[in-house]
């Protein structure tokens, strides 16, 4: 078999990792190694003046009033959580479909999580929300609930206006897990102001991504991002008086760096994933047994994630790895379901919109390097394994 494979190269093309980041890293490495130099001789490791750049040109690019950068998406929820009160006997809505760190953030401060499912889009299901919060006992904010979270899932924004006039009119908190979304818009306006704060990860492989762990808050909260603030830092106020109880969550100078240079190539670097997107789009129309990701008119996704919904998804699975295509599950299992959050007392059934997507979707390689031929070939590949196993 191996010798085929090398007397014949034409049949083992070369593989499709599910991400690569060296392409991206090569387009930016001098100015980046430029100023990495610039900290390894100043020795100012943390924070400092490409973190200020870069926290000023990230509010800018999303129309909010405040960047707080951050050591984590995951300390960015948390942060978040903690500048807007949340605590002990508290309760946040969270979507089942998500990335753990989003319940986290409430479990940390001391409040429970309360699930909710998604709707057809993958976003929180508005309504259910609604129910939620009309059935809080007190409403209007007495009630357990003080906050819901929104995730911009895959890239997607949620149905920010819907959600916004719900959450206010029930007195509760609007928070945007916007992990998955930077430079997302809804009804042409950019993520991160449509809450009273957002979250962003700058984890490498996200959209704008670190060489290591970073994130920040976003907020028009200048109270909130005062809040913030403290809390990255200790409480500090000033070298040794700490006024509050915090963490340490700042920023690293080296990330603020990369972050800084980045972002200038961000908005060309998604219009290259949004045109991949529609390669994919097009490749894949007409394939009994996959359904392309469907966007609201309203969303302005930046394709974090090409996700379809696939029939016998795992055998698929199987197939593309054969023919070395990498493939990703966002997420395989909703967070009701998972062993952390067993002590909630949900059970499986209680989420089914979520529960079936977790069955089905199945993340393909997406990033602005890949080129057309490659997705053509992913795009072949799914329906060549159709074409074998036709219902
Ligand atoms: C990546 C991610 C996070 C966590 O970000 P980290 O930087 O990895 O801590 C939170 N929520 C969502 C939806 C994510 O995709």
């Amino acid at each position: 078999m191996l010798r085929v494979a090398l007397d014949n190269p034409s049949r083992s093309p070369s593989p499709i990792p599910f991400l690569d980041l060296q392409a991206q890293n090569l387009q930016i490495r001098r100015e980046v190694e430029r100023k990495i130099a610039g900290i390894i001789s100043s020795s100012a490791f943390i924070l400092g003046e490409h973190v200020d750049r870069f926290e000023r040109d990230f509010a800018r690019t999303h129309d909010v009033a405040h960047c707080l950068g951050l050591s984590s998406g995951t300390a960015a929820l948390h942060t978040a959580l903690h500048a807007l009160g949340i605590g002990a006997g508290d309760r946040v809505v969270v979507p089942v479909n998500t990335f753990i760190a989003t319940a986290e953030a409430a479990s940390v401060v001391g409040a429970e999580p309360v699930f909710v499912d998604c709707d057809e889009y993958g976003t929180i299901d508005v309504g259910r929300v609604e129910a939620l919060l009309a059935g809080d006992a007190g409403g209007n904010g007495r009630g357990r609930i003080k906050a819901v979270i929104a995730v911009h899932l895959y890239g997607q924004p949620a149905r920010m206006s819907d959600l916004c006039a719900v959450t206010a009119n029930h007195g509760v908190h609007l928070i945007e897990d916007a992990a998955q979304a930077h430079l997302a818009e809804w009804e042409r306006r950019k993520v991160g102001g449509f809450g009273a704060v957002a979250a962003f990860s700058f984890y490498p492989g996200k959209n704008l991504g670190a060489f290591g762990e970073a994130g920040a808050l976003l907020t028009n909260d200048t109270v909130l991002y005062e809040r913030a603030r403290l809390f990255r830092q200790h409480g500090e106020v000033e070298r040794y008086r700490h006024v509050t109880v915090g963490h340490n969550y700042r920023m690293e100078a080296i990330q603020g760096a990369v972050l800084e240079t980045k972002l200038q190539y961000l908005p060309e670097w998604t219009k290259q994933r949004c045109a991949r997107a529609r390669v994919y789009d097009d490749g894949l129309a007409g394939i009994d047994g996959v359904e392309t990701p469907s966007c609201r008119s309203e969303a302005g996704s930046v394709y974090h994630l090409y996700v379809i919904r696939a029939r016998d998804r795992d055998g698929l699975r199987r197939h593309l790895a054969k023919q070395g295509i990498e493939t990703g599950l966002h997420y395989p299992v909703p967070l009701h379901l998972q062993p952390a959050y067993a002590g909630l007392g949900y059970a499986r059934g209680d989420f089914p919109v979520a529960e079936r997507a977790a069955q089905r979707v199945l993340s393909l390689p997406l990033y602005p390097e890949l080129s057309d031929s490659q997705i053509e070939r992913v795009c072949e590949s799914i329906r060549e394994y159709y074409a074998e196993h036709s219902t």
